[in-house]
């Protein structure tokens, strides 16, 4: 059985990822989503061990230092990072997992994981994503500020990205985030077994 794809998700907060990945999950079987551990606060409905998992800063540390996170970042004066036994066990079951983390993290991934796919998700314009994130009504206006200004840091970014999905309703995106990730699939370099199989056949 092949291995599953690594999937990298990012895009700017509020551009609505949270969303979209939700309802991928729902409609498709084959795909597994990281939980993240985090040093920030949990907003209010989200759920240890479901949303995040919420940790110290001196729990996180300790994290580095075992080497259990596939990678790590600071974003907005908390850290995130990814549990690196989940996303290896679920890969090797022929998953393909899901990790949904902002840009520096994304790039750390693309060091040691070239062959993962990355998807960058972007609502249809900045006009937008303000509205969903006043919209979203958890954040103060200092918050969404911060956010909206790293949102332009972000959008230099966007070409490191092998794919681009527009968040306008998310059916359609969901749609085409299952396609891009299954076209992945019929990569010639993922599939070496099965040419060296009809070859000698
Ligand atoms: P939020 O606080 O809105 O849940 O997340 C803030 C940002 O952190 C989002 O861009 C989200 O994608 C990113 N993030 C969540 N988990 C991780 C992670 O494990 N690693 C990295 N690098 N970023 C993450």
């Amino acid at each position: 059985m092949n291995k599953g794809v690594l999937v990298v998700i990012s895009g700017f907060s509020g551009a609505g990822k949270g969303t979209v990945i939700r309802e991928l999950l729902k409609k498709y079987q084959n795909y597994a989503l990281s939980v993240s551990v985090t040093t920030r606060d949990p907003r209010p409905g989200e759920i240890d061990g479901k949303h995040y998992f919420f940790r110290t800063k001196e729990e996180f540390q300790e994290l580095i230092q075992k080497d259990e996170l596939v990678e790590y970042a600071e974003y907005v004066e908390n850290y995130y990072g990814t549990p690196r036994a989940y996303v290896e066990e679920q890969l090797e079951k022929g998953k393909d997992v899901i990790l949904e983390i902002e840009i520096q993290g994304a790039m750390k991934v693309k060091e040691k994981n070239p062959e993962a796919l990355f998807i960058f998700v972007t609502p249809p314009s900045m006009e937008e994503l303000k509205r969903r994130l006043i919209g979203r009504g958890t954040e103060s206006m200092e918050v969404i500020n911060s956010r909206l200004l790293k949102a332009r840091e972000e959008a230099q970014w966007m070409e490191h990205y092998d794919y681009l999905a527009i968040n306008d309703t998310v059916e359609e995106c969901v749609e085409c985030m299952h396609q891009i990730i299954q076209s992945e699939h019929s990569r010639m370099s993922r599939n070496q077994e099965f040419i060296d199989k009809i070859r000698k056949e």
